[in-house]
């Protein structure tokens, strides 16, 4: 099967890709000493013991290991506190749990980095699904303009409508752009708060941690949640979700994620927390293995001839690569491709489907130790044109880079 090393010129390639990145690569190494420090920082600060991993059963009532992964968390992220928990069954249902944890009917929700992730627009506006719209919680937004958010835009509708709460997505999700920086995230923050100091910015932070030196919370964010099973559990996480933010806000999401009566001071977890610790703490290295695989993976797949985003290599505030194919039947292979290189389910092949949630069929490539997870190598796509593959994760970069060589073989444009 790994018939690259005697086949013509894609390896010299890769290694000139490659030396061509190597600045790039050195960014990311800083980005993720300075990231391992802060983790670590935390760790020692909460004086994280082998105890604090055995598992719980029932109420969970004292549970040393939930209260101080909390407390390790709200470290790393900056925060007053934060939920981690086994029982945030997806990144949707973190999101999810801040936006009725904190809106009231009567609020409005304003989206401000245009429409978001596709399985929160069931969230925000199913009819009949128990939605924010069934509460009769509002919704708008505006699109980004350009890359970058569009001011004047935003103080007119925050002018004219009110919200209660602002809504940034900072990874790409599926659509055609690039991630927001915490640069641009400050920027804007310090503005929405000039306008009205009252409005809670809320970041979906999935896919972004650990791609910068900050999170979104220190650039001016009131509360940020996402997934354990892409960059913050590390690739070892087998599940969950995180909330961070300030402690009034965190103390509301947790009477929605338990009952309006206990709060966070009830939750279990039966598998025990040792992985989720585990994760976090390795989450830095696997970020940076993913977010050098993604600049390796794009410009491969530049090399070619295909269009992808970011165009720079330089800018990577997700974990993923946006691979824009001419056909469905390209777009098809690629997926199948990454499938075929992966360590679990390698023999399977992938069809677009139905799923859950999203509107179009998706293609995904999740050859996974834990199930659908995306700091592993995977790749999904809605079929429908432009035919974008938005490729993520990687445990480590030789994997990745392996998966690229197969990618480049079945997919060059001759
Ligand atoms: C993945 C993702 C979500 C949803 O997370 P799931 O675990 O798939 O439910 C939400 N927002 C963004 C930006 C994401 O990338």
């Amino acid at each position: 099967m790994f018939s690259f090393r005697t086949h013509n010129k894609i390896p010299e390639i890769i290694e000139q890709i490659e030396a061509g990145l190597a600045n790039d690569f050195k960014v990311i190494d800083d980005i993720a000493l300075f990231n391992q420090e802060k983790a670590l920082r935390s760790f020692i600060d909460n004086k994280v013991a082998l105890r604090h991993f055995s598992q719980t059963t029932g109420y969970g009532y004292d549970d040393i290991g939930r209260d101080t992964l909390n407390s390790v968390y709200a470290g790393v992220f900056k925060s007053d506190s934060a939920i981690v928990s086994s029982h945030i069954l997806s990144g949707t249902h973190a999101i999810s749990l801040v936006l009725f944890g904190l809106l009231r009917p009567g609020n409005k929700l304003l989206s401000i980095s245009g429409q978001p992730y596709d399985t929160l627009k069931d969230v925000i506006s199913g009819k009949g699904l128990g939605s924010l719209a069934d509460f009769d919680i509002s919704y708008d937004e505006v699109p980004l303009c350009e890359g970058n958010f569009d001011k004047p835009a935003i103080k007119e509708k925050i002018l004219a409508e009110r919200p209660q709460m602002v809504l940034i997505q900072r990874s790409r999700g599926y659509s055609l752009r690039n991630p927001l920086s915490c640069v641009q995230i400050r920027d804007i923050c310090s503005f929405i708060k000039g306008l009205d100091e009252r409005i809670i910015i809320f970041v979906d932070n999935c896919y972004g941690e650990f791609t910068e030196k900050e999170e979104p919370i220190e650039a001016g964010a009131d509360v940020v949640a996402g997934s354990l099973i892409k960059n913050a559990g590390g690739g070892i996480a087998p599940n969950g979700g995180y909330i961070a933010g300030r402690g009034d806000l965190i103390d509301l999401i947790n009477r929605r994620l338990t009952t309006p009566a206990t709060g966070g001071e009830i939750g279990s977890n039966f598998g025990g927390y040792q992985y989720f610790y585990q994760g976090l703490f390795l989450a830095p290295h696997v970020v940076a293995q993913s977010l050098k695989g993604a600049l390796l993976m794009g410009e491969a797949m530049k090399w070619a001839g295909y269009k992808v985003l970011p165009e720079e290599p330089s800018q990577c505030y997700d974990i993923i690569r946006s691979i824009e194919f001419d056909t469905e039947e390209e777009l098809i292979t690629f997926c199948r491709t990454i499938q075929s290189v992966s360590p679990v389910d390698s023999y399977v092949v992938p069809y677009p489907w139905d799923m859950p949630g999203y509107k179009n069929k998706v293609i995904m490539a999740a050859g996974c130790f834990v199930q659908g997870s995306s700091i592993e190598l995977s790749c999904d796509a809605p079929v429908r044109p432009p035919y974008v593959a938005y490729c993520q994760g990687g445990l480590t970069y030789e994997h990745v880079k392996i998966a690229v060589i197969h990618c480049l073989q079945n997919l060059k444009k001759l």
